[in-house]
Order: C-alpha cells, then sequence, then structure tokens
C-alpha cells in the first residue's frame, strides 16, 4: 500500500473535452438500463470488500466497481431494484448517501451540459 496519491476528478473535468481521444476506452456496462459505454461518461461505484459503496470519480478505487449511465432514470433503476448492490455482491441497504451523492453529481452535469453547448 503505502502513500497513494488520490485524485479526484470531477465528471466534468477538463479532460473531457478532449472527446476525440476516447479511442481504446474500456466499456461497461449500466445496471441501471443494461446499456454498454465508455468507462469514462459513466458514473463507477466501488464497494470495496462488502463496505457501503462510494462514488467513485477517480475509476481506480480498488474493490468491486458498478457503473450507471449520467441519467436520471438508470440511477432510479438500479436503486429501485438494487442493482448495485447486487453488482456490487453486498446486502442492499446503506445507499441512501450514494444515491443523494449521484443525484447532485447528475444536476451537476446536467448543468454543466446545459451551459457548454
Ligand atoms: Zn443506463
Amino acid at each position: 500500500m503505502g502513500a497513494k496519491a488520490r485524485v479526484l476528478r470531477l465528471v466534468k473535468s477538463p479532460d473531457n473535452q478532449t472527446a476525440s481521444s476516447d479511442l481504446q476506452l474500456p466499456i461497461r456496462t449500466c445496471v441501471g438500463c443494461g446499456a454498454k459505454r465508455p468507462q469514462r461518461v459513466m458514473l463507477r461505484v466501488a464497494s470495496y470488500k462488502g463496505a457501503v459503496p462510494v462514488l467513485d470519480r477517480s475509476y481506480r478505487s480498488p474493490g468491486r466497481g458498478a457503473y450507471l449511465c449520467c441519467q436520471a432514470s438508470c440511477m432510479e433503476q438500479a436503486f429501485k431494484r438494487h442493482a448495485l448492490e447486487r453488482s456490487l455482491k453486498i446486502k442492499p441497504g446503506g445507499t441512501a448517501a450514494l444515491k443523494a451523492e449521484i443525484e447532485k453529481v447528475l444536476a451537476d452535469s446536467v448543468n454543466a451540459i446545459k451551459t457548454e453547448t
């Protein structure tokens, strides 16, 4: 282990502007709608050894990861069906804080899209 640099990357980071360079992005499946998309346009939720899942903005947190499209509908589906818990192999529940955080990120990214276009 040792000292590890923790890079918190917001969804609307400047990196997203280089959209032409998403050639070899890993493809992930949304646990809400089942769509396959490049990892970088999705939200990653990570749970390390069964711990309470957290939103992983760096895409590098250890443990199992589950992905969601940046869409409220996918998030709603995922929470309604406990898809995150199933995907992360953790017990249902304890995701209220996570849901609130994702909702905030989604709201922020929607605002970002509105102002950019
Ligand atoms: Zn989705």
